[in-house]
C-alpha cells in the first residue's frame, strides 16, 4: 500500500510535474489496476470527487511529463495507462474483450534510438497489437461450443 505510494511519488518526482493530489490519485489508482483505463473509469473509480475535464486535463498532464501513456481499441475508444520507464517504448498485446495489455519484452525500442533516427522529437509512440487474450480465447470457444 505504501510502497504504491511512494512510487506514485517518485514517478511524479522524475516527470518534473508537481505534486497535486489530483495526479497522486489518478496514478493510484492506475498503478493499482494495472491495466488501460478510461477517463469514464478513472472518474467513477474517484468517486466523481473531481469534474471529468478535470480528470481528462490531469491525465494530459501526465501524458506530457512521459509518466502515463494513451492507448486506441479498434473502436477508438481511449484508454490510458501507466508509462513504461521513459527511455523505452514497448509494444503491447491489447485484448479487445478483457482490455488487459500485456507487454512484449523482446520488442523494445529506446527514445534515444528514436530520436536518432533523425533528430527526432518523440512526443507520443503507441505500437498495440490488438486481438484476444489466452483466456478470452478459451472464453469465446466454450460460448461457441466444441469444435
Ligand atoms: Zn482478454
Amino acid at each position: 500500500m505504501s510502497e504504491g505510494k511512494e512510487k506514485v511519488e517518485l514517478l511524479l518526482q522524475h516527470s518534473g510535474l508537481r505534486r497535486t493530489q489530483q495526479r497522486i490519485d489518478i496514478l493510484s489508482l492506475l498503478m493499482e489496476r494495472q491495466k488501460p483505463m478510461t477517463i469514464t473509469d478513472l472518474w467513477k473509480q474517484l468517486h466523481k470527487r473531481i469534474d471529468r475535464v478535470t480528470v481528462y486535463r490531469t491525465l494530459n498532464k501526465l501524458i506530457s511529463g512521459e509518466v502515463v501513456c494513451r492507448l486506441l481499441d479498434q473502436h477508438g475508444t481511449t484508454f490510458y495507462k501507466l508509462a513504461d520507464e521513459p527511455p523505452l517504448y514497448r509494444a503491447h498485446l491489447f485484448c479487445s474483450a478483457c482490455k488487459r495489455s500485456i507487454p512484449i519484452d523482446s520488442f523494445v525500442i529506446s527514445s534515444n534510438y528514436l530520436e536518432a533516427l533523425d533528430q527526432y522529437e518523440i512526443h507520443e509512440v503507441d505500437i498495440s497489437i490488438q486481438g484476444k487474450c489466452e483466456s478470452c480465447k478459451k472464453r469465446s470457444a466454450h460460448a461457441s461450443g466444441q469444435n
